[in-house]
């Protein structure tokens, strides 16, 4: 069942098509992440979600109702944004409680949530102190157990873990995705980060410029992308790409390998690629080159992980190879990826 679905929204502040008609249906306890560089519309197309922004044109339907029109308070949704602003003069439980007060709920029923959440969240032991004695990885739990204890049908969630550091934000990471399975919450998460969009999704939205380019689980967003926006997108190093016979050709520098690696039965294709730079990373290898005879500035890139030992020097030419089912063929003009064509 779908619990939240957009259909053909846009959202335009003058020229800017900040939301440019926008498709989406998630469905029950389903965490999807849209994804997408500064700019593409994410938080203005969270917002209207939230109601926090009135649609140009389109609509919004929470639980099959039609919210399109209605105020933030009359969705079922909790939000926690990048400036989880909590009230420095309250403490920790009563910035919880908040909410629920507001909703003048009884005092029994507020400290039973507040302990429920702050229990999931791993935080009882600081609804003492004020915001300011608190890390930011617990401020951003406190953020989320305010979230929580609304009992959302919908938790809406952008950049929420961007003011970690980086060890902190992969814990974090954790912990959300343990207590959205656990407790099922239908929950939408932006991010510009393609690893927590990768770690996190059960399907990302991968958005550009107002629009989503394509929605899918993280295999299929990384494997199969559906242009060259997704293809360079995602990936580090990005997809390689460059131009044969009036289309796009592309592959993932892990599957462009040295001979010798892939076993003989592998139908392969092979690429003379003029290698201009190794790197060593520790477990990877990155090689930096070109390949001969493809359009001039075809910058391309091999990554090897480190137990694949055969020596690659600069300056030198070498046959690699790509397993076919790994070259994906994209329209020279639109970029939307294409049947697989002859390459000879
Ligand atoms: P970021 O990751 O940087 O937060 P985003 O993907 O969330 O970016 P939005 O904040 O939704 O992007 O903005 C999308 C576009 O709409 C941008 O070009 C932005 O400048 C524009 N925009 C957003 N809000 C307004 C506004 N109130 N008035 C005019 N333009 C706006």
């Amino acid at each position: 069942m779908a619990v939240v679905e957009v259909k053909g929204l846009k959202k335009h502040f003058g020229n800017v098509k900040a939301v440019n008609g926008v498709d989406l249906s998630i469905q029950k306890g389903e965490l999807l992440v849209i994804l997408g560089p500064s700019g593409c519309g994410k938080t203005t197309l969270m917002r209207m979600i939230a109601g926090l922004e009135r649609p140009t044109a389109g609509d919004i339907l929470i639980g099959d109702q039609v919210v399109t029109h209605l105020p933030p308070r009359a969705r079922k949704i909790a939000m926690v944004f990048q400036s989880y602003a909590l009230y420095p003069h309250m403490s920790i439980f009563d910035n919880i409680a908040f909410p629920l007060k507001a909703r003048r709920e009884p005092k029994d029923a507020i400290r039973q949530k507040v302990e429920w959440a702050s229990s999931i969240l791993g935080i009882q032991h600081l609804l003492d102190r004020k915001p300011r004695q608190l890390s930011g990885g617990e401020r951003q739990r406190v953020a989320l157990a305010r979230a929580l204890v609304k009992e959302p049908d919908v938790m809406l969630l952008d950049e929420p873990l961007s003011n970690l550091d980086a060890k902190l934000r992969a814990s974090a990471r954790d912990e959300l995705q343990r207590f959205q399975r656990q407790l099922g919450i239908t929950t939408i998460f932006v991010t510009h980060d393609q690893i927590e969009a990768m770690g996190l999704g059960d399907r990302i939205a991968v958005m550009y410029a107002g629009q989503v380019r394509q929605i899918g689980t993280p295999q299929e967003i990384y494997h199969e992308p559906a242009d060259t926006f997704v293809a360079t997108f995602l990936g580090s190093p990005p997809m390689n790409l460059f131009e044969r016979n009036d289309c796009l050709v592309g592959f993932r520098p892990e599957n462009f390998l040295p001979p010798g690696v892939l076993q003989p039965e592998d139908k392969v294709t092979a690429f003379p690629f003029h290698v201009g730079r190794v790197e060593y990373l520790g477990s990877d290898r990155l090689i930096y080159g070109t390949i001969e005879g493809a359009a001039e500035q075809n910058k391309t890139i091999s990554k090897l992980p480190s137990t694949i030992t055969v020596d690659i020097e600069p300056d030198k030419v070498y046959e690699f190879v790509v397993q076919a089912k790994d070259l994906k063929f994209f329209d020279k003009n639109t970029g939307k990826r294409i049947e697989p064509q002859p390459l000879d």
